[in-house]
């Protein structure tokens, strides 16, 4: 359970003058949140200036508040806006975009490849060296930004970012139809996971521990197994035959041993989880089984368009609550609670917050 450690909303402001010129934006630093008036953001000559229209609260926030990554800043990675000002790409203006986070150097091996998410000197929104998008409005590079196909909805498009992450598996590993794949986690990564995965793969299963979200995957065609409290998943399926793909999900620093016991010899783990704290494993049973260990982490943010252009996914089940910024604080403890689907940011609304009932 993550506690908010300070939280106060900065009433320091000098005049109506001068709080035109700033905007809300929440600013994490040194285990504090603090919802705050800031400059708005000045472009760069290759960057847009974007209006936040909706942000997604990520676990990886959840970790960024408990020191991964030392961030301090504007964090927020998950999010769709609408261009205001794009002096190197004027065509983008008035259209409504996504975001890839990482942010290049645009001159080394990767970035001149067209990657630069393993670029060495990149930043990454609201993560790396860069304000994110718990902000009324955000500065990206307009290479970044992908323009959201008409037929989808802001509060659909909003799961662009995670699900292209989801959708990165089906990018680096050979997924035949008949393989058995187990998604351990029935958090939003692993439900995103699950989802994407079913149209490579025919025989996908989920496991966690929440019914109600269980049946989010299993409302859309994917084997489920509940994990018994007291239980973990190795212990739980031992009578399975083991996996040849365990996507491990869970969030937990643990969920890796979990997922070594649930694979065949010879199968892959697939790594998402990314954790503040250090994961210890055991890589004898790495050696002698000849498991594939295969880290994966951010996606083509196209693909993932696609998906939901196509209704491939209804990802409208995995939306839990639209609060206000102004709310964030209660926002935020919302998405750290256990068990919360994926809790929701409009700096654009100053009301109340609108919950879903999934249905
Ligand atoms: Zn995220
Ligand atoms: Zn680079």
């Amino acid at each position: 359970m993550v506690v908010i450690g300070f939280f106060a909303f900065d009433t320091d402001l000098e005049g109506k003058e001068k709080e035109k010129e700033r905007m809300k934006a929440v600013w994490f630093e040194n285990r504090e949140i603090t919802l705050t008036a800031l400059p708005f953001p000045e472009p760069g000559g290759n960057e847009a200036l974007v209006k936040v229209l909706m942000a997604g609260i990520c676990a990886t926030d959840t970790e960024i508040y408990q020191g991964y990554a030392e961030f301090s800043g504007i964090a927020g990675h998950e999010f769709v806006g609408e261009v205001r000002k794009a002096p190197a790409d004027t065509d983008l203006v008035g259209k409504r975009v996504v975001a890839d986070i990482n942010c290049g150097c645009g001159k080394c091996a990767w970035c001149r490849c067209g990657d630069p998410r393993h670029c060495e000197s990149r930043t990454v929104l609201g993560i790396r060296g860069r304000n994110g998008a718990f902000a009324e409005y955000i500065a990206v590079p307009v290479q970044n930004l992908h323009a959201v196909p008409e037929g989808v909805d802001t509060l659909r498009a909003v799961f662009a970012e995670p699900l292209a992450a989801a959708l990165e598996i089906t990018q680096q590993a050979h997924i035949t139809n008949s393989m058995r794949i187990l998604v351990l986690g029935d958090g939003k990564l692993g439900l995103l996971c699950a989802l994407g995965l079913k149209h490579f793969s025919s025989r996908v299963t989920i496991a966690g521990r929440h019914a109600e979200k269980l049946a989010i995957a299993g409302n859309q065609g994917i084997d489920t197994l509940a994990v018994p409290s007291g239980e973990t998943s190795a212990s739980a399926f031992r009578e399975f035959r083991r996996f040849d793909m365990v996507v491990e999900a869970t969030g937990s620093p643990t969920g890796i041993r979990e997922a070594l016991e649930l694979v065949r010899p010879e199968g892959t783990v697939i790594v998402k989880t990314t954790s503040h704290s250090p994961t210890q494993i055991d890589l004898s049973a790495v050696a002698v089984n000849e498991i594939h260990l295969l880290g994966s982490r951010c996606g083509d943010i196209d693909l993932a368009l696609q998906f939901l252009a196509n209704n491939r996914i209804d990802v409208l089940p995995l939306a839990e609550k639209i609060y206000p910024l102004s709310r964030f604080t209660e926002a935020f403890a919302h998405a750290a609670a256990r068990g919360s689907l994926k809790v929701l940011i409009d700096p654009t609304q100053s009301g109340e917050s609108v919950s879903f009932s999934v249905e």
